[in-house]
């Protein structure tokens, strides 16, 4: 494989995710790698994914946005993509980077029902309206069309307007309330890890039990998407809490807290685990910023902040602008974060709920087709 084209793909496979919390779209990516029209090239490609990410990114005007791939299992040894396509499809399918089913069915629309995403489709899904029938309300299915400046989503319902954010179903509330385990020996998705004295016990990712996957519904019962086999609930699922990195105005990254796992942010946080913002700050905000400045814990429906930093933080109750409201945080000092209250590490450097801020505020985020070879690709309208 080219060299630009493989890390074109590493950075389409950073914005891969089956995490419910963190997902923005759906896709079929059996579907999305067929758009020959984009480009003119090879009937299928898959670094045709990245366009999508890009456009997903744009629609919501919001830094590093992930999407949720399906994949038929047949995309796996479609030869209509390269053999080191194939090879990188399967590596995220085990990885558990994308979900492969056997067949597809309408499972794109069922992810999208529950989790309250919309499907990034060329098709009208006329065949599923009985079933789906929100398939009709405008911006739920969103197609992705030539655009001077670049590939964009554009609502298949309705005349363009921004349409309301989309709640998850009740139904996928019950099930992300839950653990679920698959009975298929090394199930990235709803697995432990198997046997942690096994030779390979360490060679898989899997899914941790907050990040777990919407289970299929076959015949009314959990079901793995992947092995086709029953469920088995195995207990409550810790609660998450998503918050948004925003930076001069731009939302740079959302993150999920857990009640399983506290979250430090900071200017590059030890352990890796953290969330790292010093690639997207000012030399000011680096030097004032501690590696590891601020720590986010979930316990009983509450998010607590703790400041862990050198040179402290502060509070703006309700995203205030007023200095006089600011409530300074010392080291060590921690306060729970009201609904609309926001977390200032510097000025311009704010953590919140996603829900606070209705746009991401970037029209241009970084693409992820940064590397892809002009002469092998070329975006239409550039
Ligand atoms: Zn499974």
């Amino acid at each position: 494989m080219r060299f630009e084209v493989s890390k074109v793909l590493d950075a389409i496979e950073a914005r891969l995710t089956t995490d419910p919390a963190l997902a923005r779209g759906v896709v079929d990516l059996s579907e999305v790698v067929r758009y020959a029209d984009l480009d003119g090239g090879r009937p299928a490609s898959l670094v045709r994914l990245g366009l999508l990410v890009d456009a997903l990114g744009r629609y919501v005007a919001e830094e590093n946005v992930p999407v949720y791939a399906v994949a038929p299992r047949g995309l796996i040894s479609d030869t209509d993509l390269t053999s080191n396509e194939r090879m990188v499809v399967r590596r995220w399918a085990d990885d558990g980077k994308i979900e492969v089913v056997p067949q597809l069915d309408d499972r794109v629309l069922e992810v999208a029902e529950l989790l309250g995403l919309p499907v990034l489709t060329r098709d009208r899904e006329d065949h599923f309206r009985d079933r789906r029938p929100w398939v009709t309300e405008p911006g739920r299915l969103l197609a992705l069309v030539s655009n001077q400046g670049g590939p964009a989503l554009v609502a298949r319902v309705g005349r363009g307007e921004a349409a309301p954010p989309v709640p998850r179903s009740p139904l996928g509330e019950r099930l992300l309330a839950r653990v679920w385990s698959c009975p298929a020996p090394n199930c990235t998705s709803y697995g432990s890890g198997g046997d942690p004295d096994s030779p390979f016990a360490d060679m898989r990712t899997y899914a941790s039990p907050v990040a777990q996957p919407p289970p299929m519904l076959r015949a009314g019962a959990p079901t793995c998407p992947r092995h086709g086999e029953r469920l088995r609930d195995v207990g409550a699922r810790p609660a998450t809490e998503v918050l948004s990195v925003r930076i001069d105005g731009v939302i740079r990254q959302r993150f999920a807290v857990s009640e399983e796992k506290p979250v430090v942010v900071g200017r590059a946080p030890e352990g890796g685990s953290g969330i790292m913002l010093g690639q997207w700050l000012t030399d000011d905000a680096r030097k004032w910023i501690s590696r590891g400045h601020v720590q986010f814990i979930l316990r009983g429906g509450e998010i607590t902040v703790q400041d862990i930093s050198t040179n402290g933080s502060g509070i703006r109750p309700g995203n205030s602008a007023d200095d006089e409201a600011r409530i300074t945080l010392k080291r060590d000092e921690s306060r729970v974060l009201g609904a609309d209250d926001v977390v200032e590490l510097y000025a311009g450097v704010n953590v919140g709920r996603s829900a606070l801020w209705a746009t991401g505020g970037n029209v241009q985020p970084e693409s992820v087709m940064g590397e892809a070879p002009t002469m092998a690709f070329r975006p239409v309208g550039r």
